[in-house]
């Protein structure tokens, strides 16, 4: 395990930077709530996903065993006017709503893929967990904090918040009176004993089409539902970690809050972490407002926000510039940028890994620069370890990375770096790069970097023989054909070296 005991998170519950204390030693739990499969997805909810893979690779990284909890939403999440969205989105399309779930959850794990992010451990789907939810809403009524009016159940906030003063409104800041006629849920206003309290089962209107028999209705779970049944039964009452972007903060988490409250009287998840809004002309980036770009639009380059194509590595670093709880304003400008560090922070690391550097040049002490660099490698881990800073991180690794250009263009001399430092970077470059920030090279085109590397490595080593034999018409046959496909190779003072 690597620094694992300094990582900070910050916490919405605390408002603050705590130190991360998993329930279980070595283990982390973390569930995210996941996309509501009706339509394509768009670069805001990706950057959102983007985030949480990062935090999750970190945590594998510094060792955790981690059970990452991701939900697909495919029941119950109604619009404003209270339409089912998966209904609608089967109405509008013609399909049957496990056509539209289907069709949108394979284009969400097609994006995910192109991204590069990793699969959760587990992906729940709310239609496969009716049995649950129900369960959970027959808890929080015999447990006194629900009502049921017209085969409909509601959750009475009021109550709970009487019963257990402080805990609706911990993860939102919200105060109960500012509550009134707030929330996502229409439908029945009138039935509430009070416009705060939320539908934990809905009893079905004819138009409903995704309906299941419950001891009070024909009818469907609400939407904030089915994250309490699915965390709790695959992470436990109390589990570590919960995100989600910063707008479910308000009605959904505080909702989840109050179900599993209210159901076992316990609180979900210690540690609640929010990222924020990807915005488009400086308004956040959402499907109901018609204000996205979908991510193969800003692939094709087919946007009229964009000039041109951005590869999805690129926007994925775009991403990792910014801290997770910052907004980030997509701009043609930004994404010109973040391509030109990308590109940059790509070749650096291809330069590093090429380097041969040479141990009988070096008297084993360390050097003004190796203190350097490895202040710069410490800076990197406490970006990251400051509550997953990767803007912090990725200014290190490009200050580590002017110590390499340098060393390549012998501005430096290789002497003052020592091997052991080239070869400590070189897997802090690619860990960062590859293992944390979840890139791909793209100019590898197919194969993955560590692949050419290797391939690079073993060539180099027979071109070294047939040079130390002099052989050198065999050794620049070599240097030709690697020339061809575009492979630089430069026998320098310090080594060999290769870039594309
Ligand atoms: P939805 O499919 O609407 O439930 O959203 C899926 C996830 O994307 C949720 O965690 C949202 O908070 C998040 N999200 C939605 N819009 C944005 C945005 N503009 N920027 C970042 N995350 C977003
Ligand atoms: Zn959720």
């Amino acid at each position: 395990m690597t620094d694992q005991h300094s990582l900070k998170i910050y916490n919405t519950l605390s408002g603050k930077k705590e130190e991360f204390k998993p329930i279980t030693p070595g283990y982390a739990g973390m569930y995210v709530c996941g996309p509501t499969v009706y339509s394509d997805v768009h670069l805001g909810n990706c950057r959102t996903f983007c985030s949480f893979d990062m935090i999750y690779r970190y945590l594998l990284h510094i060792g955790y065993k981690v059970r990452y909890v991701r939900n697909i939403t495919d029941v119950g999440h109604l619009t404003d006017d209270g339409e089912d969205r998966m209904a609608k989105g089967a109405k509008v399309q013609q399909l049957e709503p496990m056509e539209v779930a289907q069709r949108y959850t394979v284009g969400f794990h097609d994006m995910m893929r192109i991204f590069n992010t990793l699969p959760p451990s587990i992906e729940p789907r709310a239609t496969g967990h009716i049995p649950e939810q129900i369960e959970m809403v027959q808890q929080i009524l015999d447990n006194g904090l629900a009502y049921e009016r017209n085969g409909s159940v509601y959750f009475d906030v009021p109550k709970f918040a009487t019963q257990q003063p402080g805990v609706y409104g911990s993860v939102s800041g919200r105060i109960l009176d500012d509550l009134y006629a707030e929330t996502r849920e229409l439908k029945s206003q009138e039935e509430k004993n009070h416009p705060a309290d939320f539908a934990i089962w809905m009893k079905a209107r004819p138009q409903d089409i995704m309906v299941w028999n419950s001891p009070w209705s024909v009818g469907f779970p609400g939407w904030h539902l089915e994250c309490s049944a699915m965390s709790t039964k695959y992470l436990g009452k109390t589990f570590d970690i919960h995100g989600g972007g910063n707008d479910l903060k308000f009605p959904h988490h505080e909702n989840e809050v109050a179900q599993n409250h209210g159901a076992c009287g316990c609180h979900p998840a210690n540690y609640w972490l929010h990222t924020n809004m990807l915005l488009l002309n400086g308004k956040k980036m959402s499907k109901s407002d018609g204000n996205t770009i979908t991510p193969t639009e800003l692939f094709t380059g087919d946007s009229e926000h964009t000039s041109k194509a951005y590869s999805p590595m690129a926007v994925r670093f775009f991403m990792l510039m910014a801290h997770y709880r910052s907004t980030l304003d997509i701009t043609d400008e930004a994404l010109l940028a973040a391509e030109k560090g990308f590109l940059k922070i790509m070749e650096t690391n291809r330069l590093l890994q090429s380097m041969q550097v040479n141990a009988r040049d070096f008297d084993g002490s360390e050097t003004e620069s190796d203190r350097a660099i490895l202040g710069l490698v410490k800076d990197a881990y406490d970006g990251m370890n400051d509550d997953f800073n990767t803007a912090i991180a990725i200014a290190a690794l490009n200050e580590i990375g002017s110590y390499v250009h340098k060393l390549a263009n012998k501005q430096m001399d290789a002497s003052e770096v020592s091997p052991w430092v080239i070869e400590r970077i070189k897997t802090v470059f690619s860990t960062f790069l590859f293992d944390i920030f979840g890139l791909r090279d793209e100019t590898t085109s197919g194969a993955d970097s560590s692949t050419i590397e290797g391939l690079m490595s073993l060539i180099l080593e027979i071109r070294g023989q047939a040079r130390a034999q002099k052989d050198f018409s065999t050794s620049d046959k070599i240097r030709d054909a690697l020339a061809e496909v575009g492979i630089t190779v430069k026998d320098g003072k310090e080594g060999v070296s290769w870039s594309k």
